[in-house]
């Protein structure tokens, strides 16, 4: 399967090599206005590919994506100093203004964008509009990392298998995100009644570190290096074999819904099975009412910051 990447920076290039790693593409295109930059890392994974897999791997424009069934758009423009979060939305909304009609003058019919440059959510709103394509087709990475880090904490604290444990984050991937507890399952049986057996009860100390480590989880990450690109290079790795292998694996993502807890026409995470064609259905979850709550704040604060776009 041909993949395209469109922002060869760190998360891009990153993804192209876990695709490398993991074999999940047979040609991918690196795609970047810095070209320089891009066919610098297409050079270097495919100095990893006699040790991996074999993988046609190069810098391109946007006409090699004739047949590629997955566009990763990973680009984006850096905060300059004293700029707002708006004014960086703005500028990014341009970036993706430039790049969506071209990649679509070339791309398959049947193609899935997968989106991940930040604010994702709104990004994905974004895309969704300016491209015209059906919302299951338009899928941001949302919360697929913090679903991750929510169910490592919680096997970590049972001492379980992040494996056995099904817990999900719904809403923002950010600071307003939504730990699902109340519908958290550990061997099909309730998070509290295993956490009891299990002699590891979840205090609401217990949990509110669990939440905390969750929710800020990036911040951490970007003052020790500056940015975070391993952890979600992997998550989209697993997005794109999720839809190369029409799996219908259930993942936390984010796409136009058009009804989130009353507000209408946003862009979050919710759990979604993947499959050939994106996003084939969402499985809206069991929530307490405090949860819902917060999911409608969540949803509130993304429709705003959509709408101060324009979108
Ligand atoms: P991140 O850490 O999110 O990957 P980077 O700044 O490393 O952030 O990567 C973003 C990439 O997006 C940069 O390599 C930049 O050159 C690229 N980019 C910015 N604007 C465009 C554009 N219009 N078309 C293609 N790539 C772009």
């Amino acid at each position: 399967m041909k993949v395209g990447i469109i922002g060869s920076g760190f998360v891009g290039s990153t993804t192209a090599y876990a695709l490398t790693l993991k074999n999940v593409a047979s040609e991918i295109v690196l795609i970047d206005i810095d070209r320089k930059l891009a066919i610098a890392h297409a050079e270097d994974i495919l100095h990893a590919t006699p040790f991996s897999h074999t993988v046609k791997i190069y810098a391109g424009d946007y006409e090699d994506l004739r047949d590629a069934k997955v566009v990763v758009i990973a680009a984006g423009v850096a905060q300059r100093p004293g700029e707002t979060r708006l004014q960086l939305l703005d500028r990014n909304t341009e970036v993706f203004r430039q790049i969506i009609p071209r990649l679509l003058k070339f791309a398959p019919d049947d193609l899935v964008i997968v989106v991940v440059t930040n604010p994702v959510d709104v990004m994905t709103q974004i895309t969704t509009k300016i491209s015209g394509l059906p919302p299951e087709r338009v899928i941001g990475s949302g919360t697929i990392l913090d679903t991750a880090r929510f169910k490592s904490l919680l096997a970590k604290h049972l001492g379980v298998s992040p494996k056995s444990v099904h817990a999900y984050v719904v809403g923002e991937h950010g600071d307003s995100e939504v730990l699902v507890w109340s519908s958290a399952r550990v061997g099909g049986l309730k998070l509290d009644k295993v956490a009891e057996k299990l002699g590891k009860p979840l205090d609401d100390e217990t949990k509110q570190k669990i939440d905390n480590e969750v929710r800020y989880a990036a911040y951490k990450i970007i003052d020790g290096k500056g940015a975070t690109y391993f952890g979600i290079a992997a998550g989209v790795s697993a997005i794109v074999e999720a839809i190369r292998d029409n799996e219908g694996m259930v993942m936390t993502l984010s796409i136009l819904n058009e009804d989130v807890e009353g507000i209408k026409d946003v862009a979050l995470s919710l759990p979604r099975i993947v499959g050939w064609e994106g996003v084939k259905t969402t499985l809206y979850p069991d929530l307490s009412d405090e949860e819902r709550n917060k999911l409608r704040k969540s949803a509130e604060i993304l429709k705003q910051a959509a709408m101060e776009l324009g979108f």
